[in-house]
């Protein structure tokens, strides 16, 4: 018998680099405007093509949403900071440079907790520094890069605010992943700083990956996998690269090397190719701008700051649990964005119950929202209406059946349950006369199940209840009839 060798087991480390486009009107120093899907080179000017003799001036508004998600991240806002200039030549890029933060970024020493369904963990975030976008190269000529024979270049985005937010190499599962940049998307797009669009490229990642056996502390040979805009992508891409790896390091796939590149995820082809070999920051001699003046942040100005930001979706989820009882599951539903919380708050305000709240917001109002591509602030029925139909349900003038039916019309009108209600002549019957009658007709009209109900088969009761629901068209309290049922037949 011939025993198996023992398995090496590896683990993964993993950084994320974030690039989130900051809500501004216009672009990071000039004045184009900042807009998707605009016809190519219409938004550009002398600036952001990088003509001889122009200036740059910053945009006030990049740099309050920088300061406010650095903040937001637990981060040192640093009292002097600068831009400096990051050289490469790429057709996209057209001054040659691009104006980024090298050793002295605004914000350092942050950290995000997430959840991806093992508890709570703390992902440090080494920095966060604000950066110009470059434009766009469109690749012509075929249905794909390779094969095309032709490139157009769009500078409508370049020069668009960015911050980049750099983790630690804190992360060691795709899921964490995955729940880290929807834990900073839910933070930018709470403060308004980043619509978090990933589809629109608002919101991008590149993924530093490598592979190491459990237990060592050295890091493996790192390879970055550049610009993914989807959760999935995210997800799949990790997943792909830890395979890919590992099967290089432990001799299964001996063609298979791992180098310190830059890789592309081919979302087509459901993997992970080499790009680039990577360069070091070396290669961008990197030197202070000159045309900008340097960032300084007084105390005074941090509390100012400080003075603005929202309640943030981790407190949200954390109050939820100690004040109002959720479940972690709930809580994080409830605190995903901020429309959604303060609708829920809201309703909870005007007396609903936060678990029921809850159940009504995530369940049937956000299947009607995703249903009629509608959003919390557009909805009729306002968060005390909401509140209304919860307390005519606990109250007993209806049955939750009943409240469901009632919903899309609520709903869409907007108009108060009460009087919906009212309107509809749907009050639950509790008058005791009224159900007895609908009981007894219902048991004369079923002679051999009464017989067998009593010879023992208890479990009739639910057909009894069933019918007279039915004569009342579902208005009957339930309760009320199987303890009337009881009284009746026993
Ligand atoms: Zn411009």
């Amino acid at each position: 018998m011939i025993a198996a060798l023992p398995q090496v087991q590896y683990e993964m480390v993993i950084g994320l680099e974030v690039h989130a486009q900051l809500s501004t009107q216009t672009k990071l120093f000039c004045g184009c405007p900042v807009e998707f899907g605009a016809p190519p080179n219409t938004h550009i000017c002398p600036v952001c093509t990088g003509q001889p003799g122009v200036l740059p001036v910053l945009n006030q508004r990049a740099f309050d949403y920088a300061i406010l998600v650095g903040l937001a991240l637990n981060g040192e806002i640093a009292a002097f900071s600068k831009f400096d200039r990051k050289q490469y030549f790429y057709p996209d890029l057209p001054k040659n440079y691009q104006i980024s933060q090298y050793d002295l970024p605004l914000v350092q020493h942050g950290w995000v907790e997430i959840d991806a369904g093992e508890g709570p963990l703390r992902i440090g975030i080494t920095r966060l520094h604000m950066e110009e976008d470059a434009g766009k190269l469109v690749h012509a000529g075929a249905d794909r890069l390779s094969g095309s024979t032709y490139t157009l270049v769009d500078y409508n985005r370049a020069g668009t605010p960015l911050v980049e937010i750099v983790s630690e190499p804190d992360i060691r599962t795709a899921a964490q992943a995955v729940a880290y940049v929807q834990e900073i998307r839910r933070i930018v797009r709470y403060l308004g700083a980043c619509d978090g669009n990933m589809q629109e490229g608002s919101m991008r990642c590149d993924v530093n990956i490598s592979v190491r056996p459990v237990g060592t502390e050295k890091f493996g040979t790192k390879v970055e996998i550049k610009n993914i805009n989807s959760f999935n992508s995210i997800q799949r891409a990790i997943e792909y690269e830890y395979i890919r790896q590992m099967s290089a390091l432990n001799g299964d796939n001996p063609t298979e090397v791992i180098r310190q590149e830059t890789r592309l995820w081919d979302e087509n082809a459901q993997k992970t190719r080499s790009m680039r070999l990577k360069e070091g920051s070396d290669d961008y001699r990197y030197f202070p701008e000159p045309d900008l003046l340097p960032l300084e942040v007084t105390p005074d100005l941090l509390a100012h700051y400080q003075a603005q930001l929202p309640e943030l979706p981790i407190a949200k989820r954390q109050r939820y649990q100690s004040e109002w009882g959720l479940s972690p599951y709930d809580a994080e539903a409830m605190s995903n964005d901020r429309t959604t919380a303060h609708y829920f708050e809201e309703a909870v305000r005007h007396g609903a119950p936060p678990k029921l709240a809850a159940n009504w917001v995530q369940g049937d109002i956000t299947a009607y929202l995703n249903e009629h591509h509608q959003r919390f602030e557009d909805l009729p029925l306002d968060p005390g209406g909401l509140a209304e139909l919860i307390q005519l349900i606990e109250s007993g003038t209806i049955s939750n059946k009943i409240a469901k039916e009632l919903l899309p019309e609520l709903l869409e009108r907007g108009i108060s349950p009460k009087a919906l209600v009212v309107e509809r002549g749907l009050t639950q019957i509790s008058d005791h006369q009224q159900l007895i009658e609908a009981l007894q007709q219902v048991l004369a009209e079923s002679p051999q199940q009464v017989a067998q109900y009593r010879e023992g088969k208890r479990k009739l009761a639910g057909y009894f209840v069933g019918q007279a629901m039915k004569k009342t068209q579902g208005r009957a309290d339930p309760q009320l009839l199987n303890q009337l049922l009881s009284s009746l037949l026993d």
